[in-house]
């Protein structure tokens, strides 16, 4: 995917405030602006998953990276099911999912990391994997995944992630599928989450000052 294909999300051209959509009345002081509703992430994804369709030649594992990939892999997931469903190619999928911490607070531990079994990394040889990921920010955590990942063998990997942070900070990885490229700010909601929270709000969010103080760890 071309980085002129991907949603480039500026302050500018996403301005929403609170007051445009719905949220928990819970998260009112903790959210500064809304930056993708609902509503985009969901018609992002349906684009997304048609381009998965028509680059596979062949069964897809489609891996979930927890926690803050569930929401991103379920609703990928079910997009493709119903392309699946039409009278064109389709895609066979089997589904796993790897879970992997770097972040306290708003900050990256530096440390990453992974838990998969040896078993089930075996079940991965001579397989075309496609990795699902909330957002790529340093991308340290996917470099190093992947290279965990490549050890075991797979026929292909490829990445889908719905964000990547604009970050001078970053290490240059850029996924195969890309939604939105959003600005340098820490980021929740749709699965995302800070210190385990905000991950039950629909829209993707800037957390606010308070927000950061009342849930820090
Ligand atoms: P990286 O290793 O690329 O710096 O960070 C990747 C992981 O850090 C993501 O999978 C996510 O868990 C977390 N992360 C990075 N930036 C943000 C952000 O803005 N918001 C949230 N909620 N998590 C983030």
């Amino acid at each position: 995917m071309n980085p002129a294909d991907w949603i480039d999300v500026t302050p500018e051209s996403f301005k929403y405030s609170l007051d445009h959509f719905v949220i928990p009345p819970h998260y009112t002081e903790d959210l500064e602006s809304i930056l993708i509703p609902h509503g985009i992430i969901m018609d992002r994804i349906e684009r997304l998953a048609k381009l998965i369709v028509d680059d596979s030649d062949g069964p897809l594992v489609v891996c979930c990276v927890l926690k803050g990939g569930h929401q991103f892999f379920a609703d990928l997931v079910n997009c493709i099911k119903k392309l699946n469903t039409g009278l064109g190619h389709s895609v066979p999928l089997h589904l796993d999912f790897i879970k992997v911490k770097s972040y306290t607070n708003d900050q990256s531990t530096g440390e990453v990391r992974v838990s998969l079994s040896e078993t089930e990394l075996k079940d991965i040889k001579g397989k075309n994997l496609l990795i699902v990921e909330d957002i790529i920010d340093t991308g340290r955590t996917m470099v190093k995944l992947l290279s965990k990942l490549r050890e075991f063998d797979p026929k292909s990997v490829r990445v889908a992630s719905l964000l990547l942070k604009k970050t001078p900070l970053s290490n240059g990885y850029i996924p195969d599928y890309v939604g939105f490229a959003v600005p340098d700010s820490f980021v929740v909601g749709y699965a995302l989450d800070y210190n385990e929270y905000f991950r039950d709000l629909d829209h993707i969010c800037v957390i606010s000052d308070h927000g950061k103080k009342a849930y820090a760890a």
